[in-house]
């Protein structure tokens, strides 16, 4: 089987953190008897400074031409503010390749790790084993917005981004989430803000009318700040929680607090449901691009590790090496090998040493 890879590095610790990405997944292309092929490419502040563009027709073409895009991780303040015309898509790298590519499934699993859990604000016992996997909403909403600006109004200056959903962007989107809801735990919640926006009225309904279709799925809608406070009151009652760009954009950070570091956190955005045998996708930690560490070395590149087992799962139709990837990582923290996000002194590419290491030939 061959397989065809984008590695996009970006930013700030992004780089350093593909590095040790792409020698897990080449380790187990190996294993699984796959024929990687790799190409590497620049986007956003890396893209600006070599080619003036965030992201280039060339990269767009490469990531439409592969089987899965690799990202570091993007971002910096030498970049935030500059204006390119055009709609969002055209501020930001990687929102450019997800507006393209459709990827709108957003996966961001958040888990707790046992010899992590004294790095998390949680009393003894709180957080035990709590695993969530919150699902954004990659390609709509406000930070989409095509009705965006500033502007003058009653002689004050005035920013404004319209959040607009149509029912086929929701839909779709809901879909994805039971489906994988049913390959977890069956139960979903989707937060919104209906009790006092209009998008979010529209959102409920939809998301009401396709929960439906999945009566084996436990569902429920919450209000989204009610939601966040209850993720952390009671984290195990939780298995899937949709939310809308924005909202699912701060919940899954918030949920990092599970795992001890926002470093730890995988992402998957897919351009089509989970249950295809394998679906095109962008795969990347959850994280930025740090730009306090990087250059350093000591970026915790699990996130982007874990990433890779998402891109094997999703993209390749070999699910099985999720586990394997997570069993290493686990063994790796019990043995004590830890960047300094954790507690520990490892760098990234001593912590993807041993976790190669405990991966096996
Ligand atoms: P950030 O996620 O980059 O960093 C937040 C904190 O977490 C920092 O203290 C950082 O050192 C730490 N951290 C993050 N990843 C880590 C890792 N792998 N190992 C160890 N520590 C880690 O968020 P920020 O500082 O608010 O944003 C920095 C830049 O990243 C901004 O330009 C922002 O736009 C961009 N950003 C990019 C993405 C992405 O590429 N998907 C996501 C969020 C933010
Ligand atoms: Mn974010």
């Amino acid at each position: 089987m061959k397989k065809q890879v984008l590695a996009l590095g970006g930013d700030g610790i992004g780089p350093e953190i593909l590095d040790q990405g792409l020698r897990v997944a080449r380790h187990l292309a190996m294993r699984a008897g796959v024929e990687l092929e790799v190409t590497l490419g620049l986007l956003h502040g890396a893209s600006w400074e070599a080619h003036g563009t965030f992201c280039t027709e060339e990269v767009l073409e490469q990531a439409r031409a592969s089987d899965a895009v690799l990202v570091g991780a993007v971002g910096g303040p030498q970049w935030d503010d500059i204006r390119v015309k055009g709609g969002a898509e055209r501020q930001d790298g990687l929102m450019y390749l997800r507006h393209h590519l459709q990827t709108y499934l957003g996966l961001r699993p958040a888990r707790a790790w046992g010899p992590l859990l004294n790095r998390t604000p949680f009393r003894a016992g709180a957080a035990d084993h709590v695993d969530v996997l919150i699902l954004r909403e990659m390609c709509g909403g406000a930070m989409f917005a095509t009705e965006r600006g500033q502007r003058r109004v009653n002689g004050l200056r005035q920013g404004h981004d319209l959040t607009a959903y149509d029912e086929a962007e929701v839909a779709r989107f809901a879909h994805g989430g039971f489906q994988l809801a049913r390959r977890r735990r069956g139960r979903l919640v989707s937060c919104d803000k209906s009790n006092v926006m209009e998008s979010y009225k529209l959102w409920r309904t939809v998301v009401t009318e396709v929960a439906r279709e999945y009566p084996d799925v436990a569902f429920e809608n919450m209000f989204a700040d009610n939601c966040a406070y209850q993720l952390m009151m009671r984290p195990h009652d939780f298995d899937v929680v949709i939310g809308c760009n924005q909202l699912g954009d701060v919940l899954s950070d918030l949920t990092a607090v599970y795992a001890g570091s926002l470093g730890m956190l995988p992402s998957a955005c897919l351009s089509g449901g989970p249950d295809q045998a394998s679906v095109f996708g962008m795969y990347e930690s959850t994280a930025g691009s740090a730009p306090d560490i990087a250059g350093q070395g000591v970026a915790n590149p699990v996130g982007t590790i874990l990433s890779v087992g998402m891109m094997f799962n999703f993209s390749f139709g070999l699910p099985d090496f999720d586990a394997l990837i997570e069993r290493a990582v686990m063994e790796t923290l019990q043995a004590g090998v830890m960047t300094p996000d954790l507690g520990g002194t490892a760098t990234g590419t001593a912590m993807t040493d041993a976790i190669l290491e405990r991966l096996g030939p």
